[in-house]
């Protein structure tokens, strides 16, 4: 845009108009932005500082006495003329569009040769009125009544989309969990079966089949993994927690003990620093699967040569269970929105690492329903730490 040349604003759906006001003004020396309807009229409005805005009142959707009157609410375009432009000249549209809040009303078909001066005048502080207070004061009632009635027939419609979309919602998740439940079954056979030749039971094995059967094993935790993920999410709402005042460093033991093996395997230096904790109440199951999510993102997200750190600490009042990684970390538009369910951070030009963006959502609702707090602090390119505090 030429910020150089005073601005005009033209909400206006017609191409050729469009194109006719640009040449007209523009060889005025004037710099005109179009926006095709309301809504990206107001987005235009709150970025600029036009000098006029000529909107045409039969611009689909949010209609043009509408936009007016969103325009004329903005505080920096308290002083900028509005003119209606438009093909409507039946009796008393003019006093309904200066009711809306426009400074003037243009009948088209546009005037090549009037327009420039007609313009120049709104610029220079000219202002139309409806001429009778009494007129005035029902045409504003009549107004806000068919802004009430838009209003409403909007609240219907989008009652109408959220019900559709609620039972859109219902019929996904019965479908994610006869999905899971269906994945199960040979999922469990097949696991089954690699046990079995892993354990010679089904005959020697060559090096090369042992070596096969190696990345079968952690494809196969991959998957298992993920659909573990996604049953426990479609079972969420209705688990019981079982909770049990246990001590949590014991407990979780197993687990970090095992993702400290499996860190090492892909080289990454994993720390594990403990305390001396008193028991917390807790569901050992999924305080177990809470810590898996946060130590199997560490892992998954932090390349070969970094580091992780689960750190423990207790304090009387609180017992708390820390994640850090010198990952990538994830940019603060996302710190929120990773914790809601699906949601993934794909970054150009990285490999897509496995997950179906379930792990945080699981994890932030077992920290809830043990009345604890999961919260994200995250630099890009530094790393990411995850903490969860349990009150006692
Ligand atoms: P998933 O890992 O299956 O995609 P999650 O719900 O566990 O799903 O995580 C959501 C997103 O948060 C991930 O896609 C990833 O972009 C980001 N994320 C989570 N943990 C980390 C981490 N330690 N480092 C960098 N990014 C992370």
């Amino acid at each position: 845009m030429n910020d150089a040349l005073p601005g005009i604003l033209y909400i206006e759906d017609n191409l050729d108009n469009q194109r006719l006001v640009q040449r007209i003004l523009g060889n005025q020396g004037y710099h005109v932005v179009v926006a095709n309807d309301g809504p990206s009229g107001l987005a235009l409005a709150r970025e600029m500082m036009p000098v006029i805005i000529l909107v045409d009142l039969g611009i689909p959707g949010l209609d043009g006495y509408e936009t007016t009157t969103r325009l004329r609410s903005l505080i920096h375009l308290h002083n900028v003329p509005i003119v209606a432009l438009t093909a409507d000249g039946s009796p008393g549209a003019r006093e309904r569009a200066l009711v809306a809040g426009c400074d003037g009303y243009l009948v088209k078909p546009i005037d090549p040769r009037r327009l420039p001066m007609v313009v120049s005048e709104f610029i220079a502080g000219h202002r139309e009125r409806v001429s009778v207070p009494a007129e005035e004061a029902d045409l504003l009632r009549a107004y806000s009544q068919k802004l009430v009635e838009r209003l409403e027939q909007r609240v219907l419609e989008l009652s109408a989309a959220n019900a559709e979309l609620g039972e859109l919602d219902r019929l996904k998740s019965q479908f994610l969990s006869t999905l899971s439940h269906e994945l199960r079954t040979p999922m469990t056979s097949l696991m089954g079966y690699l046990d079995l030749f892993e354990q010679g039971m089904l005959g020697p094995l060559t090096k090369e089949q042992q070596e096969g059967l190696v990345v079968m094993r952690r494809s196969g935790e991959t998957l298992a993994q993920q659909l573990n993920n996604l049953l426990y999410f479609q079972e969420l709402r209705g688990r019981t927690m079982d909770p049990q005042m246990l001590d949590p460093i014991a407990m979780l033991k197993p687990t970090f003990e095992s993702f400290q093996e499996r860190a090492r395997g892909e080289g990454v230096l994993m720390d594990v620093v403990t305390c001396q904790a008193a028991p917390i109440l807790a569901d050992a199951k999924s305080l177990t699967q809470m810590t898996q999510a946060l130590l199997d993102n560490a892992l998954k997200y932090t390349p070969r040569g970094g580091r992780i750190r689960l750190l423990f600490h207790d304090e009387p009042s609180r017992f708390i269970l820390r994640c850090e990684d010198n990952g990538p970390g994830i940019g603060k538009e996302h710190l929120e929105k990773i914790f809601l369910p699906f949601y993934r951070v794909e970054l150009p030009n990285t490999t897509v690492k496995p997950g179906a963006g379930l792990g945080l959502a699981i994890a932030r609702h077992i920290a809830e329903a043990h009345g604890a707090q999961l919260t994200v602090r995250s630099q890009v390119r530094i790393g990411t730490v995850f903490t969860v505090v349990f009150p006692r």
